[in-house]
């Protein structure tokens, strides 16, 4: 029986209930990898805030544990510094498993989207718990349908610079679905696009991080290519409401989870510049290879089987990014995290 997991320390085995959480529902165990980067640490608050226990496994290789200290006190919080590449040992209701590096200047380093995920669901396997993945929309490539649909296959290099994040998400989605198919793994696939927000790493290379930190620093923003690219930016908690919805609902997925406001970068630092600094100016810069043309998610699957859908836009989202990571400009904290 492959839902059994193997013998011995792997082995299967049940765990003790758990205190209520308010009014009609039991307490959940929840894991959240990279719960202390920059998404994951959002969810965790709002998890903790419904009344759950959440266990957050993170290696700090972009994440920070001041993403996290406000919870430090709570007795339904752990944090357990451990990279997900190597198996571990926990007994819980449900994973969502954000662990990876996430952006172009570190997701080169290491095996995690394929290792971290695999370990994840054996995880999930052995305790019968329900697992999600954050997948992405880079699994659709620089995309020959627009907007992206979740049955669009994409168009991915397989051995370009950026491989090792598209091609290392679809691996883990694929090995989602063979855990669901062949062991009865309960799973829910997340596809985000593009999110900004608080808590954000400053200096990871992300347009929308690396366009606010340089104007508060007064630098030019670095426009790459010239700049007609499209991405459309979603609000973390927009995001985090969609996992939940997810995670909880009765769907597998996949499921695009983003805000369909479609900009251009040009378009995007003129946001930037009205929000943050009138002065701001832009500076061109060679682009990098492969990258997508443009980006938009098709969100009606998720409108109709999720009920979800974001409400806030960039010029609502932008200045509440803005005050985080002018405090943590001045204060000096650039929260690299490496
Ligand atoms: P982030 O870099 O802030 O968070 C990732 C977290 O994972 C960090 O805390 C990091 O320390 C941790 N981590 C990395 N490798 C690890 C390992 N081997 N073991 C344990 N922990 C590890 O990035 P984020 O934007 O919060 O992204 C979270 C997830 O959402 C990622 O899986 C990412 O691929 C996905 N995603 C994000 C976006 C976005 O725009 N933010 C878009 C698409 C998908
Ligand atoms: N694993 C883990 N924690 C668990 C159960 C499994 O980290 O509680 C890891 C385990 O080390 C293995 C991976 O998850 O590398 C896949 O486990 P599975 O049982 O599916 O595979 P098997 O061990 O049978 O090859
Ligand atoms: N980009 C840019 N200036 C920067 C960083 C990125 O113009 O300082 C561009 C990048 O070339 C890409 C878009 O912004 O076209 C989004 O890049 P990001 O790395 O944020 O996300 P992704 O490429 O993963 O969508």
């Amino acid at each position: 029986d492959s839902s059994s997991g193997s013998s011995g320390f792997f082995s299967k085995r049940t765990f003790p209930g758990r205190v209520p959480a308010g009014i009609g529902r039991k307490s959940l165990r929840i894991v959240v990898t990279g719960g202390a980067g920059f998404v994951g640490s959002h969810l965790v608050d709002k998890l903790i805030s419904r009344g759950d226990e959440v266990i957050v496994i993170d290696n700090f290789f972009t994440g920070r544990k001041e993403n996290l200290v406000h919870l430090f006190r709570n007795p339904r919080f752990e944090l357990i510094r451990h990279d997900v590449v190597e198996p571990i040992l926990l007994e819980v209701d449900q994973i969502y498993h954000l662990a990876c590096p996430a952006s172009p200047v570190h997701y080169k380093y290491n095996p995690t989207n394929v290792m971290g995920t695999l370990n994840m669901l054996g995880l999930a396997k052995r305790v019968g718990a329900r697992f999600l993945p954050t997948s992405t929309s880079e699994v659709y490539g620089d995309p020959l349908e627009h907007p992206q649909k979740e049955t669009y296959w994409g168009n991915v290099n397989p051995i370009g610079e950026r491989s090792c994040y598209d091609e290392g998400k679809r691996t883990a989605e694929t090995l989602t679905m063979d855990y669901h198919r062949g062991a009865d793994v309960e799973v829910r696939i997340a596809r985000i696009f593009n999110t900004y927000g608080p808590r954000m790493c400053l200096d990871d290379g992300r347009v929308v991080s690396n366009f606010v930190a340089q104007v508060i620093r007064k630098q030019p923003m670095t426009v790459y290519g010239d700049g007609k690219q499209t991405r459309s930016f979603q609000y973390v908690s927009d995001l985090v409401d969609g996992l939940v919805a997810l995670m909880e609902g009765e769907h597998v997925g996949p499921f695009n989870l983003g805000n369909p406001g479609e900009f251009t970068m040009l378009e995007l630092a003129e946001v930037v510049k009205e929000t943050v600094d009138s002065s701001a100016t832009i500076e061109f810069k060679p682009n990098t290879a492969d990258d997508p043309h443009k980006r938009k998610p098709d969100i009606s699957k998720a409108k109709e089987l999720l009920n979800w859908e974001p409400r806030i836009s960039l010029r609502e989202g932008l200045p509440l990014m803005v005050n985080d990571f002018r405090n943590r400009i001045l204060n000096g904290d650039e929260g690299k995290g490496l």
